[in-house]
């Protein structure tokens, strides 16, 4: 992807949605066009639970059944990654803020430095989310990502990319991932009012091709197609 003048570019970003709704994938995306740190709480929990960390054991026990973990844990981990002055070199926060409570933390820090550019939603049906995360199989070394049905492995169960072992994630087994839905419709979806009201809202369907999502995403930050583009 090709990049422009920084300035000219939106520097601080949320990208929000279901679980399942392809965030990540977008997110890696749009850090590159935008060259700002791609800043996921579910990846920084993963990484602590990796090594074992006391933050990681309390984390796990919540991100197994689907749940969130505690808010002073979540906002005092993020935070920290983007205070000021850390904001001055922009952020895609992806998957955090999770709810008003968080979203307030987020606003208070923002009101001591820059304010964030644009959130962005991604919408998928639930019925589509399900069938996403119950097929999805992540590489247990670089964590890759697969689908046994829409981007299967050329080897079942090895990864094309390092020939890691391809596992389910603890937290897509479909008891976890209908409670990840409950909990973003009853906690994250009303938290949008939130955002639509500041004007900074944007909604992007997020069913289709990567590139198509991409492409609308991008649209709907009003960045032409030089932007993104080979
Ligand atoms: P994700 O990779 O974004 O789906 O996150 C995986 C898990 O990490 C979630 O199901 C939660 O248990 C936890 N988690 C990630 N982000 C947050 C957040 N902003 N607030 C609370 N828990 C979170």
């Amino acid at each position: 992807m090709g990049r422009r003048e920084a300035g000219s570019l939106p520097q601080r970003l949320i990208i929000l949605g279901p679980p399942g709704a392809g965030k990540g994938t977008q997110a890696k995306k749009l850090t590159e066009v935008l060259d700002v740190p791609h800043i996921a709480s579910g990846d920084l929990f993963r990484h602590h639970r990796s090594k074992g960390t006391p933050l990681g054991i309390k984390a796990s026990e919540y991100m197994n059944n689907g749940l969130l973990v505690p808010d002073e844990i979540t906002t005092a981990m993020v935070l920290e990654r983007i205070q000021p002055p850390l904001d001055m070199q922009g952020y895609l926060l992806d998957g955090f803020p999770r709810n008003m409570f968080q979203a307030q933390a987020l606003d208070d820090m923002a009101a001591r430095g820059r304010p964030v550019d644009y959130v962005i939603l991604i919408s998928v049906p639930d019925d589509e989310l399900v069938a996403r995360l119950s097929g999805r199989h992540i590489c247990g070394a670089c964590q890759a990502s697969y689908h046994i049905k829409t981007a299967p492995p050329s080897t079942p169960g090895r990864c094309d990319r390092c020939g890691g072992d391809l596992l389910q994630r603890e937290d897509d087994r479909p008891e976890a991932v209908r409670v990840r839905i409950r909990v973003y419709n009853e906690e994250t979806h009303p938290m949008l009012d939130h955002y639509a009201r500041s004007g900074k809202l944007v909604e992007v369907d997020g069913l289709g091709r990567i590139d198509e999502v991409a492409e609308r995403l991008l649209k709907a930050m009003h960045l032409g197609p030089s932007v993104g583009g080979p």
